[in-house]
C-alpha cells in the first residue's frame, strides 16, 4: 500500500516527550524567545518546533524509580520549586541487605545511595508540568503520534514519518485510516527513552556504535497505598541481596511518596546466564521478605509498570550528533548506572542540545560539524563529569556481584579508572547458557494479595492497544521460536517479558509462538533480550501502551 502523505516542515522536530525532549523543547524555545525580544536577526519562531509524543498524555508512558536530583531542572525552571510536582524530599537515605527471612541496615550508607538533597517524585506528574510549560510556550506537541520510519538525508536524518493509523490486523485500512505525516525538519532530537526504535536503526545504519555495545537492566515496579504510619514520605532505601543470584547484578527499592503511597521495584541487568530467569516472578518474591512484607500489609496495590535502562555508561555512549540530528536522555545513554538516576542528566543533556541547535539555525548551518558541538558541551559539563567516575562501574560486575564490589572499590580510589580501562563489555544477551532438558519451574502465580501474576500487574499498568491493528512486535523467524531456540534457550521470551505477551502454544506435536500484542507495557526487553536478536519493538498506533498516571 503506497500511502500519499502530508508533509509538513519544522525547524526543530523532537521524537519524544519525555523529561529530554521537553526539556530541549522549552531551553530553545525560552532561548528563541529571548533572541526574538532583543531584536536579533534571523527572526526564529517556537512555533517550527514539533514534539511527537507516542502515549495518550504527555507522561502516560513516564516510569522511574523516581529519584530526581534536582540541579538540571533549577536551571531549566529557576523557580521550580513554587509550582514542581515534587512530591517530598528525601528525608532519609538506606541501604538494605536482605537473606529471605530477615534484613539489616548497613551502619553507614554507602556514598552511592545517599539521596540528601533529591526529591522523590512521580516522574508521570513531573514530565506532565513540564510538557504544560512546552505547550505554554507555543511548541506543537502532537500527542497519540510515533516516530515510525526516519527520512535518511547527507549522512544524518531529515525527519521523520509517523505511524500509519486505522490499519487493521492484516495490513489493510479501516474506516478510520489515517496516513502518518512526513515531518521534515532542519534538526531532528531523538529522545525516544531507552532503546528507542529509530535510534536502533540510526545506530547501526550509520554505525555510531561506541567502544561497548549498550547494556541494559529491567525495572520492574508497582506502587502500594499503604496503612498510615508504615512508612514515612521521603524515606528511600535501596537493597542487596536476596532474592537477587549473587552471580547476578541487581537489587530492589523503597521510596516513601507522600499520602502513604510507597514506590517498590526491582532492576535486573539483562545479561544473565539462565534463559528461564523470570524478573518479574523475582520482584514479587522479594516483595515475601518480612521488610517489605510488613510495609505492604493492609495496604493495595495501585499501579505496576516496567521499564528498561540503559547501563552501558560512557564508553556505550552512541556517537550523538550527525548531519540533521541530535541524540538525547536514555537514547544516547545519560545515565549514571552506580546511582541509577538519570532524570537529571536527561534533562541537562536536552538543554545542551538546544543550546546546540539554537546556535546552528542562526547560522543556517545544521550539519554534523556545526551540531557537534554538543559533545563539546557534554564533555565540558557535569555530565561527563558524573559519567567519567563511573565508566567502568557496570562492566567491572559481569563477573558477579564479589567481584564487582572490589572493581568498585578500586575504581573509587582512581577516578573510575579502576584495573582496566576501558573495561569491555559483550552484549547481554550473549550470556545466556543453553537449558540442560530440565523442565521448567511452575510459573509464579502469586497470592492475589501481596503477590501477583504477570496478567494481574499488567491490568494494574492501564495498557491499552487497538486490538485490531498489525502486530508492533516483529518477530523476524518464527521457525527459529518453534525449532531451535525451544531445544537451545526454552523460549526466554516467556520468561524476560514482564507483560505475559509471549507464549508458546502447542500446534499439532510441537509448538508455536503466540504473541499477545495488546498487554505490551513498552519495555523494550524483548527488542534488548531475545537470544537470536529476531525480535524488533516498533510504534504500534499513537495512543496505545500503559498508562502511568501517578507513577
Ligand atoms: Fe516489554 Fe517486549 Fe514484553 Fe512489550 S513485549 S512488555 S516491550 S518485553
Amino acid at each position: 500500500m503506497t500511502a500519499q502523505r502530508e508533509q509538513l516542515e519544522a525547524d526543530v522536530l523532537i521524537v519524544g516527550a519525555g523529561p529530554a525532549g521537553l526539556a530541549c523543547a522549552l531551553r530553545l524555545a525560552n532561548l528563541i524567545k529571548a533572541h526574538n525580544a532583543s531584536g536579533a536577526k534571523p527572526e526564529l519562531s517556537a512555533e517550527n518546533i514539533y514534539v511527537l509524543e507516542k502515549g495518550r498524555e504527555i507522561g502516560a508512558h513516564q516510569l522511574s524509580g523516581a529519584i530526581m536530583n534536582p540541579k538540571a531542572l533549577a536551571e531549566l525552571v529557576p523557580d521550580f520549586e513554587k509550582s514542581a510536582p515534587l512530591d517530598t524530599p528525601v528525608t532519609d537515605s538506606a541501604a538494605l541487605f536482605f537473606t529471605e527471612k530477615s534484613s539489616f541496615r548497613f551502619p553507614i550508607t554507602p556514598p552511592p545511595f545517599v539521596n540528601t538533597g533529591n526529591y522523590v517524585v512521580s516522574l508521570n506528574k513531573v514530565v506532565k508540568w513540564l510538557g504544560e510549560k512546552v505547550e505554554a510556550a507555543a511548541v506543537n506537541v502532537f500527542k497519540e503520534f510515533g516516530g515510525a520510519q526516519l527520512i535518511y538525508e547527507r549522512d544524518g536524518i531529515g525527519g521523520v514519518i509517523t505511524e500509519d493509523k486505522g490499519i487493521d490486523k492484516n495490513g489493510n485500512p479501516k474506516d478510520n485510516y489515517q496516513p502518518g505525516y512526513e515531518l521534515k525538519a532542519k534538526v531532528t532530537v531523538l529522545a525516544e527513552g531507552t532503546r528507542g526504535s529509530l535510534t536502533k536503526e540510526l545506530v547501526a545504519k550509520r554505525k555510531l556504535d561506541n567502544i561497548n555495545p549498550q547494556s541494559y537492566g529491567i525495572g520492574v515496579k508497582e506502587l502500594w497505598e499503604v496503612q498510615p504510619d508504615k512508612i514515612k514520605p521521603g524515606y528511600v532505601a535501596h537493597t542487596l541481596g536476596w532474592p537477587v543470584p549473587s552471580s547476578m547484578y541487581g537489587g530492589g527499592w523503597i521510596y516513601g511518596l507522600s499520602n502513604n503511597r510507597v514506590s517498590i521495584g526491582l532492576v535486573i541487568a539483562l545479561e544473565y546466564a539462565d534463559p528461564r530467569f523470570d524478573a518479574h516472578a523475582t520482584f514479587q518474591k522479594w516483595k515475601t521478605n518480612p521488610f517489605v512484607r510488613n510495609m505492604l500489609e493492609g495496604g493495595k496495590l495501585v499501579r505496576y509498570g516496567a521499564k528498561s535502562l540503559p547501563y552501558g555508561g560512557w564508553y556505550s555512549m552512541p556517537k550523538n550528533y550527525f548531519d540533521g540530528g541530535l541524540i538525547v536522555g536514555d537514547s544516547g545513554s545519560f545515565l549514571d548506572s552506580q546511582k541509577l538516576k538519570g532524570i537529571h542528566l536527561a534533562i541537562k543533556s536536552g538543554m545542551l542540545a538546544a543550546e546546540t541547535i539554537f546556535e546552528a539555525l542562526k547560522s543556517g548551518d545544521t550539519s554534523a560539524k556545526t551540531l557537534s558541538a554538543y559533545q563539546t558541551k557534554v564533555e565540558n559539563s557535569y555530565i561527563k563529569k558524573e559519567l567519567w567516575k563511573v565508566r567502568n562501574f557496570h562492566q567491572g560486575f559481569s563477573h558477579g556481584q564479589f567481584r564487582g564490589f572490589i572493581n568498585t572499590a578500586f575504581q573509587q580510589i582512581t577516578g573510575g579508572r579502576g584495573f582496566i580501562d576501558p573495561m569491555r563489555a559483550h552484549a547481554g544477551h550473549e550470556a545466556y547458557k543453553r537449558i540442560s532438558g530440565a523442565p521448567a519451574e511452575a510459573r509464579f502465580a502469586g497470592d492475589g494479595k501481596l503477590t501477583f501474576d504477570r496478567l494481574t500487574d499488567v491490568y494494574h499498568s492501564g495498557t491499552r492497544h487497538e486490538e485490531d491493528q498489525p502486530c508492533h512486535l516483529h518477530v523476524a523467524d518464527l521457525n527459529t521460536c518453534a525449532t531451535k531456540c525451544v531445544e537451545e534457550y526454552g523460549n526466554p521470551c516467556q520468561y524476560f517479558c514482564p507483560a505475559a505477551v509471549y507464549e508458546m502454544v502447542k500446534d499439532g506435536a510441537g509448538q508455536k509462538l503466540k504473541v499477545n500484542f495488546a498487554n505490551c507495557v513498552h519495555c523494550k526487553t524483548c527488542d534488548i533480550a531475545d537470544p537470536y536478536q529476531i525480535i524488533t519493538w516498533v510504534v504500534p498506533e499513537g495512543g496505545g501502551g500503559p498508562n502511568y498516571e501517578g507513577m
